[in-house]
Order: C-alpha cells, then structure tokens, then sequence
C-alpha cells in the first residue's frame, strides 16, 4: 500500500459516529489510508466489526484492555477467540497497567493479559501493547510466555531508551503519542532516536492523546472542552519524526510503511 498506517486508533468510539466517513476521507487526503482500530472492552468487537466492514482501510482487533479487565465473563476467552478466528484481526488493546488510579489490580491485569497473549501466539496474530509503568513486568512475561510470531506492538511507548533493544529483540515494534514530538520532550525524543528503523511505526491513538499546537491541524473540540484526535495529524508529526531520527522524511516513511505492512502481514 503506498498510504501510511495509523498503527492504533479507536475509530469505533462515539466522537467519531457521526462523521466518520469524513474522517476517514480526510485522512486518505493526508497520506493515511489504513487504521488499526483497537478494542477497549468486550462491548467493543461488534462495533468494530461492523466499521471494519463499512470502510476500507479499517483493520479490527479484538481484546480488552487492561483497565477494562476487571469482572469478565466466564469463557470470555472462547468469545475473544471467536471474534479473531472470524476476522482478520489483531489482538488488542491488551497489556498493564500501573499508572492509572482505580483500574483493577497489577495481578489481574497480568492473568488477563497473559491469556490474550497466548491466543495472539496460537491464532498467529499481531498484538498491540498497552504500557505504562509496568515494562518490567511486562518484559519478564514476554519473556517467559513467548511472543506471537508477528510480534508486538508497544503503542505509545513511554518505557525507558534502554529497553528498546531487548524489546525489539523479542519482536516489538515501537509507535509514540503525538505530544512526544513536543521540543521540550528531549527525553522521548532520545527514545525516539533509538528505535531501530525496520520497528519504527506511527499511530494517533485516536481520538485521544492528541499533541499540541502544531501537530493536531485536524483536531476539533469535544463536549468536554478536550481536543478529539484523528488519523490526519499523523501527517503533521512526519516531518519531526524525521528530523528526530536525522534521516530524509521520504525514506523514513517508505520504511515505515514497509515496516506496517510487514507486521499486518498476518491480517491484511
Ligand atoms: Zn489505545
């Protein structure tokens, strides 16, 4: 595909119900053409499902996220299964958690996490990371349990420069959240830097973790006063990321969209 790939996104979320053709089309003017949308929670597949449908371009993945992991269904595995067995779909969002106030426990998150991990290993899926604060963890079961052969995701990664490279060994690929490209964020900048350039990808986490002036040129306000972030400002942070990495923007984003298709290879 000669578009880019907004690697994690939530399309299916209601900021986009009621224009969402629109923000697509806006997104194919600005170079993007395929979007990885993420389950947050069970409540979740069906939407997805049906705009994975609808659109093209939209990549469905199934899994629950680990703030949402608290009080699941008996034999939600066997449902998670049958969504990714009759989609070509990704595993996610999964991961851990130890940031966020009032989510289930570390040790929940980790039984549940670890569970998707192994279908994403069994059903060959790529599996898209959720992370914060909780790389050790999350290394140590990566490392134990095994990793999909696609490999991993690790969607706006905020884990320290130094893992990168045990990270990219067993798989990970790395994609970074749009307030990352900030100046004053010298040290995501040196994360940045570091990523070897066959793991590099670009997400917009829409339509949230949108970055600040300039870099959110498509970004409207929401009910609740906060910017709602869309797949077009990935075309905003291009040209930074480049300068970040001290490489051509044009050859950065033909590797990066070989770097996608690579890793959707299963699902696409
Ligand atoms: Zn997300």
């Amino acid at each position: 595909m000669d578009l880019l790939t907004d690697i994690h996104c939530h399309l299916h979320e209601p900021d986009f119900e009621s224009d969402l053709g629109e923000v697509i089309a806006r997104a194919v003017e600005n170079g993007i053409g395929r979007f990885v949308c993420n389950a947050g929670a069970i409540a979740d597949f069906e939407q997805i499902s049906t705009i994975a449908k609808q659109y093209s371009g939209i990549v469905p993945c199934f899994g629950i996220h680990p703030w949402y992991c608290n009080d699941l269904p008996v034999g939600w595995q066997g449902e998670l299964a049958y969504w990714l067995v009759s989609h070509r779909a990704g595993v996610g969002e999964i991961g851990l958690d130890s940031w966020k106030q009032g989510i289930p426990p570390l040790e929940v998150q980790m039984h549940v996490f670890r569970e998707q991990l192994a279908l994403a290993r069994e059903l060959d899926r790529p599996a898209m990371i959720h992370c914060l604060k909780a790389y050790d963890v999350l290394y140590q079961i990566l490392t134990d349990d095994g990793t999909p052969i696609s490999g991993f995701l690790l969607h706006a990664y905020s884990g320290p420069w130094t893992m990168v490279g045990p990270l990219a060994a067993l798989g990970g690929r790395f994609s970074f959240s749009h307030p990352c490209f900030a100046p004053d964020r010298k040290k995501a900048h040196k994360t940045i830097a570091v990523v070897p350039s066959d793991r590099l990808l670009l997400e917009s986490d829409s339509p949230d973790l949108v970055g600040p002036e300039p870099y959110r040129p498509y970004s409207i306000r929401r009910s609740d006063g906060r910017f709602r972030n869309e797949p077009a400002n990935i075309s905003a942070i291009t040209q930074v990321l480049a300068a970040i990495r001290g490489t051509s923007q044009s050859e950065l984003m033909q590797q990066i969209k070989k770097n996608a298709s690579e890793f959707l290879a299963p699902i696409v």
